[in-house]
């Protein structure tokens, strides 16, 4: 615990962090239960969440359960066989999980800036970075506010690109068309379980897919290449030690507990969502005449996951950003960044000569971004904390 060590000098004595996980006794017995079993590894637990996880995105969808959303991001495109000589546009406003994959497979992200407004990528930037050699398209559903669907399908038919959503922070959520994040059109779509993310499994995440061919590659590419995995050998083939290797694959499962787990978690996805669409009705009603632009709000019949609360100090503001987290956390409030735009990291910048002209809204507004708190845990007094806290800088 922060602030619990006894040589930490703190002038608060309960800090507020950033995030915390919400795990309750039923997650706590779901795991015991998942260890009592004897299966430790990938197996009936997996089986039954992705069996869950596909049922409430809706009929038609296939979910393969990984241990990290980084890993079913590199299996989809792996998937969809991108590689050296090909492009893959990613906004830069991403964290680099999204782009590192594209460099796994040899092939190059490219770059695009984002809309003003939601901080998504934004689809005529990416339309004009376009080449012969493009294949895939990455869209990140900043915050939980998830990219207009309808135009990234127009963009992505109209030069025949593949679309990988990058839905990190995206569950549950749902486009301007009402229709649920991962229950779409596109080739595949990647959830995170970390420990902070909007439900958890420690580490974790979910790829889904309509494509029963991309589901059979990203099932064979998790788990070393073998043509079955270890549990359907020991459920079909009374544990038979025979398997075969069809490729070189990758370690990507995700194990029982943590998907015992995941199972709870999913079944409290949407009430905890609901919690901290409260806390950003709060803010949007405490913070309206301070000098913040507040984050876009979701169209109607769009669900807004709100993993983040992103805010923006306007000029007017008495504080520019870094003096405005270090004020607050003097105050006892954490706060945070989302994102380090890619293009100002060493590597994004130097391997591909990025520079911030080449991203204008990016490079502007990453000087006035700050992630407030919001997680579903927050009690009414921590929320009226972060406020009164928030104001008494600002005033
Ligand atoms: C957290 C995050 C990831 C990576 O998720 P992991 O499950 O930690 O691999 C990818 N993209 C975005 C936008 C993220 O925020």
């Amino acid at each position: 615990m922060i602030g619990s060590h006894p040589e930490q000098v703190t002038t608060v004595s309960d800090p507020l962090p950033f995030a915390l996980p919400d795990i309750g006794e039923a997650e706590i017995a779901a795991v015991s239960d998942a260890l009592r079993s004897g299966w430790l590894t990938a197996g009936p637990m997996v089986s039954r969440f992705e069996e869950a996880f596909a049922a409430h995105l809706g009929p038609g969808v296939t979910a393969v359960a990984v241990n990290s959303a980084t890993a079913g991001l590199h299996l989809a495109l792996e998937a969809l066989d991108v590689g050296p000589g090909t492009e893959v546009l990613v906004p830069t406003w991403t964290f680099t999980a999204t782009a590192e994959v594209v460099r796994h497979l040899g092939a190059d992200p490219v770059l695009v800036d984002v809309d003003p407004v939601t901080l998504n990528l934004d689809l005529a930037a990416a339309e004009r970075r376009i080449t012969p050699r493009t294949v895939a398209v990455m869209p990140v559903h900043f915050a939980g506010h998830a990219v207009p669907s309808a135009g990234l399908r127009a963009l992505a038919a109209a030069h025949d690109l593949a679309v990988v959503e990058d839905a990190a922070h995206a569950f549950p959520a749902s486009c301007e068309d009402g229709v649920p994040v991962g229950a779409g059109q596109s080739a595949a779509t990647v959830f995170s379980f970390y420990a902070t993310k909007t439900i958890t499994t420690g580490d974790g995440g979910m790829l889904v897919t309509r494509d029963p061919d991309l589901a059979r590659r990203a099932r064979t590419m998790r788990l070393h290449g073998f043509s079955r995995d270890c549990f359907d050998r020991y459920r079909n083939d009374r544990g038979s030690w025979r398997y075969d290797v069809v490729a070189a694959g990758f370690k990507y499962n995700l194990t029982d507990p943590a998907a015992a787990m995941g199972l709870v978690q999913l079944g409290r996805a949407e009430t905890m969502r609901r919690r901290r669409e409260w806390i950003a009705a709060r803010y949007r009603a405490a913070f309206a005449d301070l000098p913040l632009d507040l984050p876009a709000t979701p169209a109607a019949g769009q669900r807004h996951a709100w993993h983040l609360y992103v805010v923006r100090l306007r000029p007017d503001a008495p504080l520019r950003r870094d003096g405005f987290i270090q004020e607050m956390s003097r105050l006892g409030v954490s706060c945070s960044v989302h994102f380090i735009p890619l293009h100002l990291h060493t590597y994004w910048r130097d391997t591909y000569r990025l520079t911030e002209q080449m991203f204008p809204v990016a490079s502007r507004e990453f000087a006035r971004v700050v992630s407030l708190p919001i997680f579903s845990t927050m009690s009414d007094d921590q929320v009226d904390r972060v406020i009164g806290t928030v104001t008494k800088v600002l005033g």
